[in-house]
């Protein structure tokens, strides 16, 4: 009897963590009532790299000058035991990131700013758990971008570059969506991009999405060798050059968040 109900507590502790687990790191993709200005992590916890490589990878050739300050990789990368970064992807992660600062850098912004305080972790499989299709998510809340395989085989990393243009627009409290669908001329209360002004299916009835692509194409056809990616359901009406150079008028236009 007493051992039963031992067994029977220790059961009902251990569905409890794994419930609280499980509901706390789940990605999450839009959180609408989540703050869009996060405070940055307090302190960032000691990590072990699963691999020497990985490990050598993150000290030796990760930390671009314009990327990491004093807190090294740390502030980027999450590593977790047996996770599974390869050393070519976090040099592609290394380069989105340098491509991106130096971008926002570029248009009188501090690209650094905007995005410190996000990490990224990687999540084995080609998929997201959770998020069926899905091959990269960012969390505002937690300001973890979650990374599957997928992320950085396709599309030249289009996807990596589409979760920071999320972050972009969270940080700066969606001044970068809401300037670009006035500009167009989409429907808001319907959540509806304009016609000819969306690349991949999800962003046809997602302003947020539609953005975060525009900002990932923006990015690699100017700073990526004029890359233009096509998807499934992508229309033929889609008009590239619009879309890029609204998007570099709406940047234009941001304020620096306060
Ligand atoms: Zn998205």
């Amino acid at each position: 009897m007493v051992k039963f109900s031992i067994g029977f507590i220790a059961l009902l502790v251990s569905l409890f963590i794994s419930n609280y687990l499980t509901v706390k790191h789940q990605p999450v993709s839009h959180p609408k009532n989540a703050l869009a200005m996060a405070a940055e992590p307090d302190s960032i916890e000691p990590v072990t790299p699963a691999s020497s490589q990985v490990a050598d990878a993150l000290e030796q050739s990760f930390c671009a000058p314009q990327i990491c300050g004093e807190a090294g990789w740390q502030q980027w990368i999450i590593v977790t035991p047996g996770d599974s970064w390869q050393t070519d992807e976090l040099i592609l992660l290394r380069d989105i990131l340098t491509t991106v600062i130096d971008a926002l850098d570029q248009q009188g912004l501090d690209g650094r700013s905007l995005l410190s305080g996000y990490r990224f972790q990687r999540q084995q499989g080609e998929y997201i758990i959770g998020h069926p299709g899905r091959v990269a998510v960012v969390n505002h809340t937690t300001q973890e971008i979650t990374l599957a395989d997928a992320s950085f085989k396709r599309l030249r990393g289009f996807y990596i570059f589409h979760e920071l243009g999320h972050v972009i627009d969270w940080r700066t409290e969606r001044q970068l969506s809401t300037a670009f669908h006035i500009m167009v001329g989409s429907d808001q209360t319907q959540s509806a991009t304009a016609d000819g002004y969306w690349l991949n299916q999800a962003a046809e009835h997602d302003l947020e999405e539609a953005v975060a692509d525009a900002f990932a194409l923006w990015i690699m056809s100017n700073y990526g060798g004029d890359y233009r990616p096509v998807f499934a359901h992508t229309p033929v009406t889609t008009d590239y050059e619009g879309i890029t150079r609204t998007f570099s008028t709406s940047l234009k236009q941001m304020a620096l968040p306060q």
